[in-house]
Parts: C-alpha cells; sequence; structure tokens
C-alpha cells in the first residue's frame, strides 16, 4: 500500500525529519488561501500515487497569485499518468543548494533491507542510476541489528557530502531506518531530500509504501488507503478478499491457491502465451468470489481467453462451478473459457458446468495450450 506524498511527510515529520511548511488543497480557492498563509514562493504538487510527477507537469514553483489560481486549476483537472488529480499540497517554496536522494528498500534477493543515497538527487536520479551506477551508494542493514551510526556517517562520506552536514545527514537516515522499521515498510524514500540555502536539510518529496501483508498489525493505515487512487480492479479485488494483480498478457487466469496461480502462469509461458493477471480466490471460495472474480478478469479488454484452475480441496469445485454459473448469467463471456476443476467435488462441478459454452480441460498442460491456442484466435 502507497502513501501520498503528504501523508508520508506527516510520518516522517513525526520521527524527526523536517518538511517544509504546507497544507493540502483540493480547489484552486483552497490553494490561494494557503499560499496567502504561507506566503510566496509555494509549490503546487499533485497527490497522485505514482512518481515521476515533476516530469509530468504536477510539481510547479509558483511566484505570484495569479500563478497560483493559474496553476492549482491546471493541476487539479489534470491526469498524471492516467490518475486523475483530486488534491494538491500547497508548500512553502524552498530554495536549494543541494539536492541528495535517500532510500531505503527491501532488497529481496538478499533478504535484507538496503539504503541508498546519491549526492545527486532528484527528478533524473533513475538516468543517474543507469548511466553513472558507481554514484549510487548502497548499505546493507542487518534487521536484527538495524541501521547503525556509522553506517550512515560513511554513506555521508562517500556521496561526498561536506562535512559539516554530517550529522543532520546522519539523524534523518536514522529517522528513516525506524520509519521504515516502526510501519512494516517496503519503501521509504526521500528524493528530493534538499539542502535549502540556509544550510539546512529538508525533505521536499516523501514516498512509504507499507507491507500489504503487515496491514493486520499495521490498522491505522488502512484509514488512510486512497481506492480511488489505485487501479479500479485492484480495488474492487480486495473487496471481495482475492488477491489480484493485473499483468499485461491476454490469458485471464482465475486459480485457488497462491503456488498454484503461479505454476498456472508459468504453464501458459511454457505454452508462448502471457497471462494477463495473477489471481487467486484463496481457499474455501464461495460462488461470490468466484463471480467477482470472473467479472474482474473480463473487465480488462486486452483478454482473450479465460482459464479457471481449481484444485479442489478445501475449495470445493461444486461451490467453484456454481459461481462460474452466476457469473456467466451476470456478464457476457466475450471470450472462450477453459476450465480444468479437479479435487473436491470435480465431477459435480464439471456436471453442473455441461451444457455451458465453456472447454473443460483434464490436465493444466492441456488446459494452458487451449488458452493459449484460443488467444491467439486460431481454431482447434
Ligand atoms: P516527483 O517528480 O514526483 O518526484 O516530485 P518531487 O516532489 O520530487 O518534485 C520534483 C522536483 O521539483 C524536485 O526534484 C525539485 O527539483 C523540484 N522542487 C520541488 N519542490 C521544490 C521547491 O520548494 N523549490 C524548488 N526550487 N524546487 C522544488
Ligand atoms: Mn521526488
Amino acid at each position: 500500500m502507497r502513501l501520498h506524498e503528504y501523508q508520508a511527510k506527516l510520518i516522517f515529520s513525526k520521527h524527526g525529519i523536517p518538511i517544509p511548511q504546507g497544507r493540502l488543497a483540493s480547489t484552486p480557492g483552497e490553494a490561494k488561501q494557503i499560499a496567502e498563509e504561507i506566503g510566496l514562493p509555494v509549490v503546487l504538487k499533485a497527490q497522485v500515487l505514482s512518481g515521476g510527477r515533476g516530469k509530468a507537469g504536477g510539481v510547479r514553483l509558483v511566484k505570484t497569485m495569479q500563478e497560483v489560481q493559474v496553476e492549482a486549476s491546471r493541476i487539479l483537472s489534470s491526469q498524471i499518468k492516467d490518475f486523475p488529480v483530486r488534491k494538491l499540497l500547497v508548500d512553502k517554496g524552498v530554495e536549494i543548494r543541494q539536492e541528495i536522494y535517500l532510500g531505503i528498500v527491501s532488497d529481496r534477493s538478499k533478504g535484507q533491507p538496503v539504503i541508498i543515497a546519491c549526492g545527486d538527487g532528484g527528478i533524473d536520479i533513475e538516468i543517474i542510476a543507469s548511466r553513472t551506477p558507481e554514484r549510487i551508494i548502497k548499505t546493507w542493514i542487518d534487521p536484527l541489528i538495524g541501521l547503525r551510526s556509522y553506517q550512515a556517517r560513511e554513506l555521508a562520506n562517500e556521496i561526498d557530502l561536506q562535512k559539516e552536514y554530517w550529522k543532520e545527514f546522519q539523524q534523518i537516515a536514522m529517522s528513516l531506518w525506524q520509519i521504515f522499521q516502526t510501519y512494516d515498510a517496503t519503501m521509504a524514500e526521500i528524493n528530493p531530500l534538499v539542502i535549502n540555502n540556509e544550510g539546512k536539510f529538508l525533505a521536499l518529496d516523501a514516498k512509504l509504501s507499507i507491507d500489504d501483508n503487515a496491514l493486520m498489525r499495521q490498522r491505522d493505515f488502512l484509514e488512510l488507503r486512497d481506492l480511488s487512487a489505485e487501479s479500479p480492479e485492484e480495488a474492487e479485488a480486495r473487496k471481495f478478499d482475492l488477491s489480484y494483480v493485473k499483468l499485461n498478457g491476454n490469458i485471464g487466469c482465475l486459480v485457488n491457491g497462491a503456488g498454484l496461480a503461479m505454476a498456472t502462469m508459468d504453464t501458459i509461458k511454457k505454452c508462448g502465451g502471457e497471462p494477463a493477471n495473477f489471481l487467486d480466490i484463496g481457499g474455501g471460495a464461495n460462488s461470490e468470489k468466484v463471480s467477482a472474480a470472473l467479472m474482474i478478469i473480463l473487465s480488462d479488454p486486452k483478454v482473450r481467453s479465460v482459464l479457471i484452475n481449481i484444485f479442489g480441496g478445501i475449495t470445493r469445485c461444486d461451490e467453484v462451478a456454481r459461481g462460474i454459473l452466476i457469473a456467466l448469467q451476470e456478464v457476457y463471456m466475450r471470450v472462450p473459457l477453459i476450465v480444468r476443476l479437479v479435487g473436491t467435488n470435480a465431477e459435480e462441478g464439471i456436471e453442473i458446468l455441461k451444457g455451458q459454452d465453456q472447454i473443460t480441460a483434464t490436465t493444466l498442460l492441456e488446459a494452458a495450450q487451449l488458452a493459449v491456442t484460443k488467444a491467439s484466435g486460431e481454431e482447434i
């Protein structure tokens, strides 16, 4: 779960990281009022859950009230990478002496968090990372010991930060680690962390992602969740407690169990196809969940065939078959449907689906091959 910049900034500030003065606005009028209170210049920042807002025109430093009005209206009626902008953060404009990148992410391959810094942060950090990777400094953190202050100092040294700034940089890095750990984050990032013309540090941007699997013990965040800013399919899936991830292929997958879902996707790929999604309906899925899942899959216009792969254990195949029937009544099945049911009550399940316009398969390989052929529009 990703937080908006203004939400992350409040958390960062609570943990001692300095942030610019600022407030949230929903209308150009509110933006003007805030600008009057905090004084010009101000920065208007689109609050969308997407990076690269600066380059997409979602961040503007403005110096007059007239500009506040014009730019606030423009940003509030714009879309940034398909996300409509609903809210603006109006921050006090800062004169920048240096932009630094500082972030902590989970390094899954090493099984450790890694703290990353660069003395030249800002909107071109990706370009720096690809052209001059040696300028991006990484230090891995032992999760049982935590970030040590000497590691933060070494980081300051390696990014060539002037010595007078080391102490404060170290404090900010330690706070960022504390935040990462306290909130079960998968990413906590400040880009840019700036030194202003008075030599003071300020986090001009803030990104915080919370591990979805930790939300059961990070309940405060559930209220912050901005469903309108997430993809509608993923929000819908969450409502029905389905694990759904949209992908780029054209074969929809509806599977019970995360492991079987991944095996299904691998098999589709092995047969030369591309899955349109990952979808695990979970154990004991009832017909309501199955029909919701099928509708979510079909709402993706790229989908050309749908493969349902159920291994009935706790989930009974007849229950799934009933879900399919309900879904078939509610949605127009515009693409071929391939169903493989094995395990508990498989025969009843297949019986229930008789007379429907679906193709049944016995093995996963057979089902995947059928789904790939059908998706490519060839006759079998
Ligand atoms: P992002 O593009 O989504 O990462 O948005 P950021 O919040 O990082 O803003 C993009 C860029 O705008 C920053 O890297 C800064 O260079 C610039 N910027 C943001 N706030 C200010 C500010 O207060 N003053 C100045 N001069 N530039 C700013
Ligand atoms: Mn940024």
